[in-house]
């Protein structure tokens, strides 16, 4: 028999969620659903229960994104992790997946992380649960939220190095490119024949100067 009430609780939260999720990126798609459960997957392995509010769980969380899609909102909603905090950090790497970092209590980096990504058969998996349903976001958008966590996620326990620099905390000396006189924080600085520059003047350059 079905105990409702253990079934009804994770969904109410997944509920919450997706209602905030849908205010913050201003519309509900699958990408959305499937990030909330991932991010919660995340939290849940790591045994963080409130990252938002409580300070200490916040305190312990970092989270790569390897992805810059919808489900990318959702993971900095339910982990609280922003890019401004530098408690998000993203690796463009184009796969629907995060590492959720476990930093440890009391400022020692344990490093012990979660690796879990979508997996790639549960698109076909979603349109298999909803024929019924037309479009393939709406059949996700469902599908998504009832499908078991071994069917959508695989999760890998992994270590991640993270430096003094990379920590959301960090305070470090403020350097001034050599050639361009701009600030560098955080040791984004590089050394070039003797020469201390900022990454866009070491060569390091997306844009160019018209
Ligand atoms: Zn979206
Ligand atoms: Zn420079």
């Amino acid at each position: 028999m079905t105990d409702f009430t253990e079934f009804a609780r994770p969904h109410a939260v997944l509920d919450e969620y997706l209602r905030e999720a849908e205010v913050a990126h201003a519309h509900l798609c699958a990408g959305q659903v499937l990030g909330v459960r991932l991010a919660m997957l995340g939290l849940e392995k790591l045994g963080i229960k409130d990252p938002r509010g409580n300070k200490e769980d916040r305190k312990r969380l970092v989270t790569f994104v390897e992805i810059d899609r919808c489900a990318t909102d959702a993971i900095s909603l339910v982990t609280g992790c922003r890019l401004g905090k530098r408690a998000l950090k993203f690796r463009d790497w184009g796969k629907m997946a995060a590492n959720f970092v476990d930093l440890g209590i009391k400022d020692v980096s344990t490093g012990k992380a979660i690796r879990i990504a979508a997996k790639e058969s549960s698109k076909a998996l979603a349109s298999a649960m909803h024929p019924e349903v037309e479009g393939k976001n709406q059949q996700q958008m469902l599908a998504y939220r009832e499908m078991a966590e071994d069917d959508l996620f695989t999760k890998q326990w992994v270590k991640v190095e993270l430096p003094a620099e990379e920590f959301p905390g960090y305070k470090g000396e403020r350097i001034v490119c050599a050639d361009c006189g701009e600030g560098i924080n955080f040791r984004r600085e590089v050394l070039r024949d003797g020469r201390v520059l900022c990454r866009a003047c070491s060569g390091d350059r997306y844009y160019e100067a018209l």
